[in-house]
């Protein structure tokens, strides 16, 4: 075909082909999950090197993910057989990173600057809010945060803001405060949230011309996957990047050099698969490109190469019933393959089992665990996940779940070094302060902060004049020999090893000793937490030999995951749906499909917000090769209780004849100590004939109604310890107990044969006798 003998362009179909070798200023590349978008933006890069078309160092290539920004690498690296060193392929925030810390003294910040995660703003506006009593007009760290963030994704900072705010209004004029605050705060701590890092290079670029051009001329071909998901500052980013540079012609001879013109640009992605709106992803990023870069050309790309033709009618056919869509269908020439397989657990319990059955059965046959995924909308429902993974001794993987820098004793560890590399960072050093316990109070840590303010001076600096505050000899002794902790560490700094640093920093703080020989059973695992972390900083020290304490600082705060640190062959892989974006894996379940999962009962009330999850709905399904389970439960444990749950709306926009529904009464078998499969007869309406499997789902868009109207309803039925009932499967029993209120009573039952069960008595098929 096309391309013959250049293996860089070989296989390649004429679209891509077209996509890759194309050489026009501004390219669009649209195009369905699976198309090989990501694909084409490899091969791009590594034609542009191997035609001596750009050095590496003139690349700067954008993904959305840590993950993803490896694999790019990865993936150029394999196609060039040789390392592409000086390029940059990395998330926009550690695009910014880079320049920001190249540039920070440009603009009032060191180089050794803070970032912040959420976890860090929220510590920080809980005592703004505090102190301004923000909290009666109903404000909390969480939304004013939010709230932030949003107008830093607009560009917007504290003072324009408040130029067009409206202070007769008190809650207005109290958000004014705390962001005018916030800044405040962030700056005198030479620190950066995470929404600063794009909006403030978009800063330093406007104010800096010269500077930006420094960056214009190094990056001629600039590559952005996943241009769907980029907000108004992001895009604004790549305009300034893009941007010709001010004309550096020879003052004599009038030639312009070669680096004069603007970088090319060459966007990837795929308005259906757009899933940030709730961070400000701004689908007319796409939509309006060929207006804002005239002479732009766009390719289409159609035929799809990861999946089977019965996933991608599944896909197809639920996308569909989204408006406001070019209409684009995926297709595959490489066969329907196996139908996907639904089930409906009794629990979500029930669900797991299944989900770990059916691995463990794939795994037996051959597959590898690193080829399965299971996606979910929120975390919380990994719980169940894990535990039954556990007990089966399937291995697994949380990507970007719980955290790794995230635990709390990771964040007092990392606080250390933080304090070490940025002294103004007074969060960190308050974190440390009394971490671990040495009598230092809220009243003293207080009384440094304002003896810092009074004086003009910084928290640390306070610190070292501990002394001066009038503090009683124990506790200033503390504050004294903390301070002097730090500072040999910061002189540790100067001499190169991280490692040594952290770990003369954990064995003179303590932490770990008191960690060790704490009577709180969890302090154990903690303690290993930090001496994984001496570990995680000796390991990163022999890759990046060159590297010290900053570039280290930086590294975790941009990492998303612990999943980052090791490598995840060989473990099933569990993550949110929105983490699922670009990644494909030979198996995929698609758990928790219900009605105020998926959609979330958060995007019910917002524009958009149903539209918004079907999309993350058809990016969990095009993430599948070739095989796709898709479960649900019939009642989920949530927030601590037990509710009913129905199904998802968008199953019906499914063909009935895609799906394989397994679950069903008659032919489940039971398992050993795990919830009955007898949900038929729990849902009580899914019909005696059969099961929800096998219900024909002929009548699209009275499904779910039908579902609600004909669940059983026992309604009030009275029940105590002691009574006997009879319940369609399980025959008769005694009720042991009743936990539980209203329609969330369950009833705990002492089944004669079938042993003891949890039943929601609303919608258990029970009879009193
Ligand atoms: P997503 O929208 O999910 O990010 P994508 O459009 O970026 O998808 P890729 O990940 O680039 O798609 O490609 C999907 C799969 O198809 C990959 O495994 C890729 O290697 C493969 N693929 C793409 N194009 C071809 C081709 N011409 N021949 C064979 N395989 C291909
Ligand atoms: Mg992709």
């Amino acid at each position: 075909a096309e391309g013959d003998g250049d293996p860089l362009l070989e296989g390649l179909n004429p679209q891509q082909l077209e996509a890759v070798v194309s050489r026009t200023g501004a390219l669009l590349i649209v195009a369905g999950a699976g198309s090989g978008k990501t694909r084409v933006l490899t091969h791009r890069i590594a034609s542009l090197i191997q035609n001596r078309e750009a050095w590496p160092s003139q690349i700067l290539a954008i993904t959305f993910t840590n993950k993803a920004a490896s694999e790019m690498r990865e993936r150029v690296e394999a196609l060039l057989g040789s390392r592409a060193e000086g390029m940059w392929i990395s998330t926009f925030h550690s695009a910014c990173v880079r320049i920001l810390r190249r540039e920070a003294e440009k603009f009032g910040f060191a180089q050794g600057f803070t970032i912040y995660d959420s976890a860090d703003s929220r510590v920080v506006l809980k005592r703004i809010i505090k102190s301004l009593d923000a909290d009666v007009l109903g404000f909390t760290p969480a939304n004013a945060s939010a709230r932030i963030s949003t107008l830093k994704n607009e560009l917007a900072d504290a003072e324009s803001f408040a130029r067009t705010a409206n202070f007769s209004d008190p809650n207005e004029a109290a958000f004014v405060e705390i962001f005018r605050q916030y800044q405040r705060t962030l700056r005198a701590a030479n620190a950066f949230d995470f929404d600063d890092l794009i909006s403030q290079t978009v800063f330093l670029f406007r104010a800096f011309p010269d500077v930006a051009d420094v960056y214009r001329r190094r990056f001629r071909h600039v590559l952005v996957d996943e241009y769907q998901d980029t907000n108004h500052a992001q895009y604004a980013l790549i305009r300034e990047l893009v941007r010709a540079p001010e004309p550096d012609a020879d003052a004599l001879t009038g030639i312009v050099r070669p680096g004069d013109e603007a970088a090319s640009l060459t966007v990837v992605g795929d308005s259906d698969q757009s899933i940030y709106a709730f961070r400000g992803a701004d689908i007319r990023n796409i939509t309006e490109f060929e207006r804002d870069f005239p002479g732009a050309q766009v390719i289409l790309l159609e035929q799809n190469y990861r999946s089977t033709q019965n996933i991608l009618s599944a896909a197809n056919a639920v996308i569909s019933n989204n408006f406001d869509r070019k209409d684009k269908k995926l297709w595959t020439a490489d066969g329907d393959g196996e139908q996907i397989v639904g089930y409906t657990g009794y629990s979500g319990h029930d669900e797991a089992q299944f989900v770990a059955d059916e691995i463990d059965r794939l795994h037996r046959d051959g597959l590898e665990y690193g080829q399965v995924a299971v996606f979910y909308r929120t975390n919380a429902q990994t719980r169940a996940l894990e535990e039954i993974f556990i007990r089966q001794a399937i291995p697994y993987r949380i990507m970007g779940g719980t955290k790794f820098y995230e635990r709390a004793e990771i964040k007092d560890a990392m606080a250390y070094l933080t304090a070490v590399a940025n002294p103004a960072d007074e969060l960190a050093l308050r974190r440390i302060l009394n971490t671990p316990k040495r009598g230092i109070g809220p009243a003293t840590e207080t009384g440094l902060s304002r003896f810092a303010e009074d004086n003009g001076i910084s928290f640390r600096e306070a610190m070292r004049r501990a002394a001066d505050l009038g503090l009683g000899p124990k506790v200033t002794g503390a504050i004294r020999s903390l301070s002097a902790l730090l500072d040999e560490a910061a002189e540790q700094v100067a001499e190169g090893k991280v490692s040594e640093v952290l770990q003369h920093l954990m064995s003179g703080s303590g932490l770990i000793t008191t960690l060790r020989t704490s009577r709180d059973p969890q302090d154990e695992a903690r303690a290993e937490n930090v001496e994984e972390l001496i570990a995680v900083v000796k390991e990163y020290q022999k890759n990046n030999p060159d590297s010290g304490l900053i570039d280290f600082l930086t590294e975790t705060a941009l990492v998303a995951a612990a999943d980052d640190l090791d490598d995840a062959s060989g473990t099933v892989s569990l993550m949110t749906l929105h983490t699922a974006k670009g990644l494909e894996y030979d198996t995929v379940f698609l758990t928790g499909v219900e009605e105020d999962l998926l959609p979330h009962r958060m995007s019910a009330n917002e524009p958009g917000g149903p539209a918004e999850e079907r999309r993350l709905f058809y990016v969990g399904i095009t993430r599948a090769r070739k095989r796709l389970f898709i479960s649900l439960a019939m009642t989920r444990a949530q927030f601590g209780e037990t509710a009913v749950a129905m199904p998802s709306r968008y199953l019906q926009e499914i063909p009935a004849e895609l799906i394989d529904w397994r679950q069903s009464p008659g032919t489940a078998t039971s398992r050993g100590g795990t919830q009955p499969r007898a949900l038929n007869a729990q849902r009580g309406g899914f019909g005696s004939s059969g099961s929800l499997a096998n219900r024909p789902l002929t009548e699209k868009r009275d499904w779910p109604n039908r579902v609600t109207n004909q669940v059983r309803d026992n309604g009030d039925l009275e029940l105590e310890a002691g009574d006997r009932i009879e319940h369609t499967d399980f025959g008769q029993g005694r009720v042991v107990q009743v936990t539980g209120v209203g329609t969330k009573r369950i009833a705990h039952v002492q089944f004669d044969t079938a042993g003891a069960k949890k039943l929601l008595i609303k919608i258990a098929p029970i009879t009193k006798l």
